[in-house]
């Protein structure tokens, strides 16, 4: 009788014990030492409303699966953490909700962590509703983790990430100890935002394990999550490990492909993938053995090589678990690729990577490619891949390939807004009908704004500055006012270098009588943020000093987080030679231009270079423009290159860069570096319908990668032809050359 009684009164303070769970609401972070350091199972801590500055979090204990220790808000978004501040969690049912991580940077390798330190990991413990908005390191080549899991069975969803721009992972499951791996984490319903071109390795939105444990299972769940417009780098996902499930997944106009790159056993199914036209948007890419592809849906795809809608690739014979390993019993079945540009098998085919794809499947696949172009490539052989059931509605498949190609090819779009065929004899082939394609309101919070689509030149409504260069300054710097600054005709003379530090366009008359004359080594310099355009502007450079490394653009010497962007149209640049190196656009070290744009313009007397783009000298993979594209423009006696761009190393991370110079005169260009365009690991090179005369050649210098390089419909008098020199490569010059006419004496 008395035992049963002491038993009643332990199970009675038991069921008390949740109503003795403290709530603390603290305002400093000397009050949250204080608390941290006694929390038990069932506290919750609440943070007040308000900046938090320089606050590295730590929240560790045991709590229980009835009883978790709780850290939030006092609204969910109202507790913004800035400067140099992170979070880390140990223990186990540890909650974390309600935290804003923007205006600053983390001091440390990762903004959240799920351990304290490396003995403390954080077991069953969940980091919800939480924003991390540019929360990035100013040097973009300093790395860091916005995200790190450890431990096991933890949950990370609905969270906002958007804006890394500097190196590294936004969310990494790390398997580096026994006690990370088999894991059970579960991401879900989070929202990745645009991450930015990093132009560089170390721009995955998200990678599980790392080739060091390429051998281990990680057992992750990554389901009905937004991947908008993640274009840090060619793998969006990177998967470095096996028996891990990505489901339900909508990719959103990003910029490289979902990558099985380690690990065997993982589970591709029921993504949505839509492209929406833009360049190098990708899909799934196979490497290793037993992966699964299924009842997965690509449309406006234009990524080909290893950004293919589908790609399998081509292994190293008995492979290491962390260099390539062959495909081998891959099951690729009831996936819908429409509109897109490329499937490729064999990918990767090389002296090395040598064996093919073996004792696979490919099945009930609805194949839709884009007419014209060869939709279906094979780089290898195929009889080790069983293909059954397949239809191809559109496109051409390589000849080893005899996909069934129906009679009646009708689309029709679902309820889902995916597309599906009308004819009944192909209801089983592609993906299902009871596909979900997630709405942006079903991931990461909905008290925090996810971005508009980036903003254009031009969109806003002209304000007219007066014939002062005051007036021209002034306005430039004013955040508050209109983008679009129309200036009146005369001559406007700088008396200091303009920062440009948002979007800028500038607009003169349009019969050329607005001049700007810069009494300074540098007119604009971009900073964070910047972009600029400049129209119908007479840009003279006849007043400027004799400096060294002048330039009419020039980037800020300290490191630009995010990327920039340039145009030019018709704009008249002259008079740059007051010394021997001045330049119309220079970049510096750790920038990167999204786009660099020249359109019927005109470029006399140049000392310099008219785009220097080769800051980036150290051999890494970086470069400092992403597309430049130079189209009816006139160049005469520039002493320089018209475009000199840099990208070294041996680094396949990257898309570009991508050069484009159609339609323009180069007369007299080049001849104090040698070379009219000096163009060196470019990965899209198109030079066509040009007139070079009397200029140094183009010379292009072919790195790693797949480059590919086409000059063609160009005039070449009095002017060498193109130099194209192979560096990695021991074949011939990867170059498409026709209907080029050479006459002259220089010519051949
Ligand atoms: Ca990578």
């Amino acid at each position: 009788m008395f035992r049963a009684l002491a038993a009643w009164i332990v199970a009675l303070c038991l069921a008390a014990s949740p109503a003795m769970a403290e709530e603390y609401f603290v305002e400093t972070q000397a009050e949250y030492e204080q608390v941290a350091g006694s929390v038990v199972a069932g506290d919750t801590i609440i943070l007040a409303d308000g900046e938090w500055r320089d606050f590295e979090i730590v929240l560790q204990g045991q709590g229980r699966e009835e009883a978790p220790i709780t850290l939030t808000a006092e609204t969910m978004g109202g507790v913004i953490l800035t400067g140099q501040s992170n979070l880390r969690i140990g223990g186990s049912h540890l909650v974390v909700s309600g935290l804003v991580f923007r205006d600053g940077h983390s001091p440390t390798g990762e903004v959240i962590a799920f351990r304290v330190d490396s003995e403390t990991l954080a077991f069953n413990s969940r980091v919800t509703q939480v924003v991390i908005d540019h929360f990035s390191k100013p040097d973009r080549f300093d790395s860091d983790y916005w995200v790190a899991l450890y431990g096991r069975n933890n949950r990370f969803d609905h969270n906002h990430l958007v804006g890394k721009t500097n190196a590294g992972v936004t969310l990494a499951v790390r398997l580096n100890t026994e006690d990370s791996r088999e894991n059970n984490h579960r991401i879900d319903h989070n929202y990745f935002g645009p991450r930015p071109n990093l132009g560089s390795n170390g721009g995955e939105t998200l990678r599980i394990g790392t080739s060091h444990f390429a051998e281990f299972n990680s057992n992750t769940i990554v389901e009905n999550n937004i991947f908008d417009r993640c274009n840090g780098e060619v793998e969006i996902i990177s998967v470095k490990a096996g028996g891990n499930l990505v489901r339900g997944n909508l990719f959103l106009e990003s910029r490289g492909a979902l990558t099985l790159r380690h690990g065997d056993g993982n589970v591709v199914e029921r993504n949505v993938f839509l492209g929406n036209g833009v360049d190098h948007t990708g899909g799934i890419r196979v490497i290793n053995r037993r992966q699964i592809v299924r009842e997965n849906y690509m449309e406006g795809l234009r990524g080909d090589g290893f950004a293919s809608a589908l790609t399998v690739m081509n292994g190293v014979p008995n492979s290491p678990a962390n260099r390539y390993v062959e495909v081998q019993f891959a099951e690729i079945e009831n996936n819908s690729i429409h509109d897109s540009d490329r499937i490729t098998f064999g990918a990767g085919a090389d002296a090395e990577r040598s064996v093919a794809p073996s004792d696979s499947t490919f099945g009930n696949n609805l194949l839709a490619g884009r007419a014209g172009a060869r939709f279906v490539e094979v780089d290898a052989p195929v009889d080790g891949i069983r293909f059954a059931g397949n239809a191809l509605l559109a496109g051409e498949a390589a000849p080893e390939l005899s996909f069934a190609k129906p009679a009646d090819t009708r689309l029709e779009r679902g309820a889902n807004g995916l597309l599906y065929p009308v004819d009944p004899a192909l209801a089983a082939v592609g993906a299902p009908r009871d596909l979900r394609v997630l709405a942006l309101d079903e991931v990461g919070v909905d008290w925090y704004p996810k971005p508009a689509p980036e903003a254009a030149f031009g969109q806003s409504e002209m304000r007219a500055v007066p014939l002062s260069s005051a007036a021209l300054i002034a306005a430039i710097g004013d955040t508050g006012e209109s983008d679009t600054l129309l200036l009146a005709p005369g001559t406007y003379v700088i008396d200091r270098t303009i920062p440009v530090e948002r979007m800028v366009s500038l607009t003169g008359s349009s019969n050329g009588a607005t001049i700007i004359e810069f009494a300074r080594p540098t007119l604009f310099e971009l900073r964070e943020n910047g972009a600029l355009a400049l129209h119908n502007l007479v840009i003279d450079g006849s007043q400027a000093p004799d400096s060294s490394a002048n330039a009419v653009i020039r980037t800020a010497s300290v490191p630009i987080r995010g990327n920039l962007r340039i145009a030019l149209g018709h704009v008249l640049v002259r008079n740059l030679d007051i010394n021997r190196d001045f330049d119309v656009i220079a970049f510096g070290p750790s920038t990167l231009a999204d786009r660099v744009d020249i359109r019927n313009s005109t470029f006399e007397n140049i000392s310099g270079s008219v785009v220097s783009a080769i800051a980036e000298a150290d051999d890494q993979g970086r470069y400092n423009v992403e597309y430049l594209d130079i189209s009816g423009s006139t160049f005469r006696n520039v002493r320089g290159p018209v475009a000199e761009v840099y990208r070294g190393g041996r680094d396949e991370s990257t898309f570009g860069p991508h050069i484009l110079i159609s339609g323009s005169t180069l007369e007299a260009v080049g001849a104090g570096a040698g070379a009219s365009l000096e163009l060196h690991g470019t990965q899209r090179t198109r030079i066509l319908g040009n007139h070079f005369l009397g200029s140094a050649p183009v010379a292009i210098t072919h790195t790693v990668g797949t480059p590919r390089t086409v000059v063609a419909d160009n005039r070449f008098q009095n002017t060498p032809a193109p130099a194209i020199v192979e560096r990695e490569c021991a074949c011939a010059p990867r170059v498409e050359m026709r209907d080029n006419s050479f006459d002259g004496e220089a010519g051949e």
